[in-house]
């Protein structure tokens, strides 16, 4: 980028310098150990939250920094020079895909009991989706939440949950109505400290290795009612209305991760030569870089674009599904094509390609399918 955005200021320019070196010094010189180790340190929240970086958007009365949403969108673009999606997905559940919900819908008690300690970084949050026999078609869950008394009783099991192995709450998603279809899905935040919970097994996974990834139980917890988020049934509406930040952080991580990777793919086309001349120089190689950088900047106005309505409160969920479809589908492609100008060594762990070709797979997967948003998009269409 020649000149600054149009939606960036000085200050959003200042915040940018300040992500990147929390970035630089707090995560670069560790991911090689945690992605090795399969875990990080908690602090790494509480340094994330004592930065002011895990509520950028919410309210003062939560310890927030109350700013617009291109802050937002500077956090997801300056985290991907960590070179390490598994840190950086446990980061953005907690600052942008459990806690929107209760920010949204919170009563101040929530807000404190919940959000604020997450803002903070001091407790661990998850979002708790996906099932065993539940994922895209969210409606089928299982899990439910039956009330007894002044309590939820809450029976099931979630799967594939990031920061599922040590979250010290779950905003979960269950069924409290099981015949109703939509409307008997409810959102009840769940403390893991309750009785009957319990984490199932670490998932190993093709990347992201550093986040942990888990299998969730749920032996009748009981948990207050106060402990439901907004009103009973509108649960569906709710995460609907989630997805979109979550979409949207996924979509711009994966222009600002696609133009890193071609980026390093320059500098070391550059230096490597075949036949007489840098590997950058060939043309075939001139050309798919030309291509390359193209379809991300495309990328890039779609992802601001949606970006831009979301911050000011347009409905934009055909935008946000393109985005997330097309971003998240275009850096599998640059990862890929990345690789291969690397040659043996793109398949080697000393360069980062070969990581950030693993991670990139989760992109059109978690959050939403490709399938789901094509989908999502049919219908706006009235296709
Ligand atoms: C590393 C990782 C972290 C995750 N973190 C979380 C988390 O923190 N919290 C959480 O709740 N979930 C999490 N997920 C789950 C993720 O959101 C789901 O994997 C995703 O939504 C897809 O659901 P599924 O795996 O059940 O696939 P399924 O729904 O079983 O789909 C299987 C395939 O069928 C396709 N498909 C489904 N329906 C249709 C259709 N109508 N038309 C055409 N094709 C269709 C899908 O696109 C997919 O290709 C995570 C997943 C991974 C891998």
């Amino acid at each position: 980028m020649s000149e600054r955005e149009p939606f960036f200021t000085e200050q959003h320019d200042m915040f940018r310098a300040m992500v990147r070196q929390f970035v630089e010094t707090e995560l670069v010189p560790h991911v090689d150990a945690w992605e090795e180790a399969e875990e990080f340190p908690r602090e790494v929240f509480e340094k994330a939250g004592a930065q002011g970086l895990l509520g950028l958007k919410y309210g003062e009365d939560v310890g927030g920094a109350n700013l617009d949403y291109w802050y937002t969108v500077i956090w997801a673009e300056e985290l991907v020079h960590s070179r390490c999606a598994g840190v950086n997905m446990a980061l953005l559940v907690q600052s942008d895909m459990a806690t929107p919900v209760i920010h949204d819908l919170g009563t101040p008690e929530q807000k404190a009991e919940f959000l604020a300690p997450a803002v903070r970084g001091e407790k661990i949050a998850a979002l708790g989706v996906s099932e065993p026999g539940a994922g895209s078609d969210v409606v089928s869950l299982r899990t439910t939440a039956r009330k007894d008394g002044g309590d939820y009783v809450i029976d099931g099991a979630k799967t594939f949950i990031t920061n599922g192995t040590r979250a010290d709450f779950v905003t979960l998603i269950v069924k409290t109505d099981p015949e109703a279809g939509h409307g008997g899905v409810s959102v009840i935040l769940l403390p893991t400290d309750v009785k009957g919970y319990s984490v199932g097994r670490k998932l190993k996974k093709l990347g992201n290795k550093a986040s942990d990834t888990a299998e969730l139980h749920f032996d009748g917890c009981r948990v207050p009612r106060r402990y439901l988020l907004g009103e009973e049934g509108h649960g569906f509406y709710y995460l609907m209305q989630n997805f979109q930040g979550e979409r949207l952080v996924a979509a711009i991580g994966a222009v600002a991760g696609a133009q890193r990777m071609i980026e390093d793919a320059v500098r070391y086309g550059t230096s490597r030569t075949t036949f007489g001349k840098p590997v950058v120089k060939h043309q075939v190689w001139r050309h798919e870089l030309s291509q390359l950088l193209t379809e991300v900047e495309a990328a890039r106005r779609l992802a601001y674009h949606a970006a831009d309505l979301y911050g000011r409160g347009v409905p934009c969920v055909k935008e946000v599904s393109m985005a997330k479809l097309y971003c998240c589908e275009l850096a599998n492609k640059v990862a890929d094509r990345c690789l291969q100008l690397h040659g043996g060594w793109g398949y080697m762990d000393e360069y980062a390609i070969s990581r950030a070709w693993r991670d990139c797979r989760l992109l059109t997967i978690g959050g939403g399918t490709s399938e789901v948003m094509r989908e999502i998009v049919a219908k706006l269409s009235d296709l």
